[in-house]
C-alpha cells in the first residue's frame, strides 16, 4: 500500500538535511525509537518541499480516477506540505486544527467542503496515524469522499492500513518501543524528546506535540 522506499532518493535526502537523525527519543505517541524525523528541516526548504509535493503527487496520482479538489491537512507541520501538493494538483488547500478545549480536529476559519467533495488527506510524518485517521474521519463527518491519503515519511514499515489508496514517499521500518521494553532506556542513554516544543530551554511543550500522530 505504501509507496516510495524504491529508491526515490528522498530517505537520502532527509538524512542529508538532517531531517532524520539518530540518538534515544521519545516520540509523540509515547514510544521510545533510535530514530526521529524532524520534518522542520524539511519544511524550511520551500524548494525541497516543492520537489517532494510534486514526487508525492506523481505517486498517488496514477491511483486515483480524478484528480481530488482538495487537500486537507491537520494542523500545524503538515500544512505547508498539504499547499505544496495542493499547489503540485492546482486544487485549494485546507486545514484542520486541534479545538483548545476537547483537543479535537475540527475546520475553522470558514472552510467549507461540498457533499461529495474529492479530497486527499496529506500528512508530513505517521507513526500510529493518529491524526491523520482523526483527520480522515472529520472529513467523512462533513460527508466529503476522501479519495486518497498522501504522507512524506511512513515510519510504521507501511504497518498502518488505509480504505483508501496512499502512497509515502518514504517508508521507514520505525522501531517504536514502550519504555518498559527499550534497550536504550536500559542502558542508561539520555532521552530527548523532540516534538515540536519550543527551541531553547526551560519551556513547556506545546499543545502539537501532545498529540499522537
Ligand atoms: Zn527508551
Amino acid at each position: 500500500m505504501s509507496g516510495g522506499a524504491d529508491g526515490s532518493g528522498w530517505l537520502d535526502r532527509l538524512v542529508a538535511i538532517g531531517a532524520v537523525t539518530q540518538g534515544h527519543f521519545e516520540l509523540s505517541s509515547g514510544l521510545h525509537s533510535p530514530d526521529y524525523v524532524q520534518c522542520a528541516r524539511l519544511l524550511e526548504r520551500p524548494d525541497l518541499v516543492q520537489a517532494a509535493a510534486r514526487d508525492l503527487v506523481a505517486l498517488v496520482s496514477p491511483r486515483l480516477d480524478e484528480p481530488p479538489a482538495t487537500i486537507a491537512s491537520p494542523a500545524l507541520g503538515a500544512i505547508v506540505l498539504g499547499y505544496e501538493v495542493a499547489r503540485a494538483w492546482e486544487c485549494r488547500s485546507i486545514w484542520a486544527e486541534r479545538n483548545p478545549h476537547d483537543g479535537r480536529l475540527a475546520f475553522r476559519r470558514g472552510f467549507d467542503l461540498q457533499p461529495g467533495e474529492r479530497v486527499v488527506a496529506v500528512e508530513d510524518v505517521v507513526t500510529t496515524a493518529g491524526s491523520l485517521r482523526e483527520l480522515v474521519e472529520l472529513l467523512e463527518r462533513h460527508q466529503a469522499q476522501v479519495v486518497g491519503v498522501a504522507t512524506l515519511v511512513d515510519r510504521s514499515g507501511g504497518g498502518v492500513q488505509w480504505r483508501m489508496p496512499s502512497a509515502a514517499l518514504v517508508t521507514l521500518e520505525g522501531v517504536q518501543l514502550p519504555p518498559g521494553r527499550c534497550p536504550q532506556c536500559a542502558a542508561g542513554v539520555g532521552l530527548e524528546k523532540p516534538g515540536s516544543r519550543p527551541s531553547g530551554t526551560g519551556t513547556k511543550p506545546t499543545q502539537e506535540s501532545t498529540h499522537s500522530r
